[in-house]
């Protein structure tokens, strides 16, 4: 039996997120990002004392961002690879592009990023593309009843080749720097499958901060302060840079609330913001609130993933008919 630790931090400031399209998970793809930067913290937060802060401000977890995985795979500021579920699994996700050929976020396959390092490090891959990816794959192929021999599991490269998803060689490109193939992964999966992988959700509890800010200052409290703003009524960018947009809206705030009109975010200014908006009861959005499918929902297996050589040895027989499957899913939309 395998153990995979899965920490829940919703992106609540994505366009997928607020989109919020409820749709029903068919399959499962698999995505690593393609840059040299194997840390978490560059596209998850805000931090919990864990990732590690984001000094630029450029999250996957924003607005406008144009790219959102359902989760992320890649190492906390300590250096251990971690998973992070980021969405709910039947929310849509945006990573396999958008227009014809970008379907498959359409028909319902979740996704998750790996983070990519230099792509050259055996250690980091056998951490997390052969251990936390192919783990994370087998429960969700269990949970969503998906044989991982079928083209209901995809790589962004395989499901370009179906046409349904922008032209990346993500992650064959990867795996092929170690000799394998896609079809490798899939073996992994399945034998993750019949080891079963036993997970475990943990609340990630965002550090909330209060630095003082002004114009010029940049980052994730900039953007916590920004969606402090329009929580309170205004519809500034939230880009994680103190601007002249997001000066002009600090001073009206302050101004409608009585304190010193500055412009500067300081503890008054930070704790009116905060009472206004409901944040001082409840500092971290609680991504268990509204997700409807987690740990606790009755229509998510909370059992171990299991299955028999048996099982197994029928699903991989019936590859040939699974694989049609896709294709009744295609009318969806
Ligand atoms: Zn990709």
């Amino acid at each position: 039996m395998h153990h995979l630790t899965i920490h829940r931090l919703c992106f609540t400031q994505s366009d997928c997120y607020k989109a919020g399209v409820k749709q029903k998970p068919v399959g499962v793809q698999v995505h690593s990002t393609g840059a040299n930067n194997p840390y978490l913290k560059r596209y998850v937060q805000p931090d919990d004392g864990l990732l590690g802060k984001n000094m630029n401000g450029n999250s996957h977890n924003r607005p406008g961002g144009n790219v959102c995985a359902n989760a992320y795979i890649g190492r906390l500021a300590d250096g251990a690879v971690a998973v992070y579920q980021t969405l709910p699994w039947d929310c849509r996700c945006w990573l396999s592009g958008s227009g014809k050929n970008g379907n498959a976020n359409k028909l319902g396959f979740v996704g998750f990023e790996i983070c990519e390092d230099n792509t050259e490090n055996r250690g980091y891959f056998d951490e997390a593309v052969r251990g936390a990816a192919v783990l994370l794959t087998a429960y969700l192929c269990k949970m969503l009843d998906i044989n991982p021999y079928c083209n209901r599991l995809e790589d962004h490269a395989g499901l370009h080749g179906m046409g349904l998803a922008s032209n990346h060689g993500d992650i064959g490109l990867w795996l092929k720097k170690f000799g394998y193939t896609f079809d490798d992964f899939r073996e992994w999966v399945s034998t993750a499958m019949i080891d079963g992988v036993e997970v475990e959700y943990v609340e990630a509890v965002p550090v909330v901060e209060h630095p003082t800010l002004r114009r010029g200052d940049s980052g994730e409290a900039v953007v916590y302060l920004q969606t402090l703003l329009c929580d309170a009524g205004d519809t500034i960018p939230v880009d994680g840079k103190f601007g002249q947009k997001t000066e002009a809206s600090v001073r009206a705030f302050q101004q409608a609330e009585g304190l010193t009109v500055d412009g500067v975010v300081g503890t008054k200014t930070w704790a009116a913001l905060e009472a206004a908006t409901g944040h001082d009861t409840e500092p971290a959005p609680d991504p268990a609130a509204d997700d409807p499918v987690g740990p606790d929902d009755e229509d998510v297996p909370t059992d171990p993933v299991i299955m028999t050589q048996a099982d197994f040895a029928a699903l991989k027989a019936s590859y040939a008919a699974i694989s049609g499957i896709l294709r009744k899913y295609e009318t969806v939309g």
